[in-house]
């Protein structure tokens, strides 16, 4: 049988966490004949709920499950791992400043950016979920300098997911049927999700919708708002979705996307105007462990707006920090 693969998941004693690492053991991340090893990490006021979250994985006997490690230290939360889930995250509390979540944040990141460049191998793939996510993929990536930029990412498939599902609601089609769609930018209100060149069984998707009008005035915001509308009706943050997304990021980027496009926060190689390094939000196909950025797409002045809007939102983020990572 297959050598386990290390997964570190931080944040473990998280909902989302609680989400996600009953998924993982159960094979949904890297196949199911692919056996895995957790490493836990999270704050050491929080070590007594991963326990507990560790014995119920026990109760489950999962047969792909080989191990479990716990920790409070990054190093040892990301020795030779293949794969970091980085979910843990200082959430904004009342009172708090955008430029203290953001500057709270970057010590984290940092100090976990630094722990993957000394302990993680060398082919470690790192995924950036906890919030401002984005911003905080920037950090762990340029406080690893040893480790290739493109190991770095943050992610926009819930939002691409959310995208997803109310497009084929829309256009009454099977949501696994259409292709191409692309969310760009930031993993924020501000994301831009690009039904343009989207198609359902070679034919336009926008065709099938006929209606630019919903596009813009519902589309649109209702992706953006999507994570507001879940706190108000749930009473607490999306986090099923949230781990799902997770799994579908990592899962893709690892065993490949089948040929389609699927949305990832990557470091910018200068195309479509983004400054190369910045963290950003486009559509990508993954193949044999990695992903090819789709090139050649242009926009039009509407595109090109909702582009520069999230674009200048992570330009501020990555200002306010930049102090911290000199
Ligand atoms: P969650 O598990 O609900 O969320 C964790 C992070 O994911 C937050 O930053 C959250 O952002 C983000 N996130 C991204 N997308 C979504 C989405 N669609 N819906 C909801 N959240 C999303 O948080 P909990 O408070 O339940 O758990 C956090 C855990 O992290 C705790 O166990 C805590 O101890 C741990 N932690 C660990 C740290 C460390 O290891 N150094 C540091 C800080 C915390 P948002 O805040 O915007 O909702």
């Amino acid at each position: 049988s297959k050598t386990p693969m290390r997964v570190a998941v931080t944040g473990a004693a998280g909902q989302i966490g609680y989400a996600l690492l009953f998924r993982i053991a159960n094979g949904d991340l890297l196949g199911k004949d692919q056996p895995v090893h957790l490493n836990l990490l999270d704050l050491p006021q929080a070590l007594p709920a991963v326990k507990g979250v560790v014995m119920e994985l026990d109760d489950c006997a999962f047969p792909l499950l080989a191990g479990v490690t716990i920790t409070d230290q990054p190093k040892e939360a990301f020795k030779d791992v293949d794969i970091a889930i980085l979910v843990g995250a200082r959430p904004r509390s009342k009172g708090m400043e955008r430029a203290d979540l953001l500057t709270a944040n970057a010590e984290i990141f940092t100090v976990q950016g630094k722990a993957l460049n000394e302990s993680a191998k060398r082919s470690v793939k790192v995924l950036v979920v906890g919030n401002p996510a984005n911003t905080n993929a920037y950090i762990a990536m340029k406080s690893a300098p040893d480790l290739p930029a493109s190991a770095f990412s943050a992610m926009l498939r819930l939002d691409h997911n959310r995208a997803l599902s109310m497009l084929a609601a829309k256009a009454k089609v099977p949501v696994a049927e259409i292709e191409k769609l692309a969310v760009w930018g930031n993993h924020s209100p501000t994301m831009y999700p690009d039904h343009r060149y989207a198609t359902v069984g070679g034919k336009k998707l926008s065709e099938l919708i006929g209606d630019e009008a919903w596009i813009k005035d519902t589309f649109i915001p209702d992706v953006a708002k999507r994570g507001a509308a879940i706190i108000e009706a749930r009473g607490q943050s999306s986090a099923a979705s949230a781990a799902n997304a997770a799994i579908d990021h990592v899962r893709d980027w690892v065993l490949g996307s089948d040929g389609k496009w699927v949305s990832m926060g990557i470091p910018s190689d200068g195309s479509y105007g983004v400054p190369e390094g910045v963290m950003f939000g486009v559509p990508v196909i993954c193949s044999g462990g990695s992903y090819t950025r789709v090139e050649g797409l242009s926009f039009d002045a509407f595109s090109q707006e909702k582009v520069k809007v999230t674009l200048d939102e992570l330009n501020g983020e990555r200002e306010a920090i930049a102090h911290l990572l000199a």
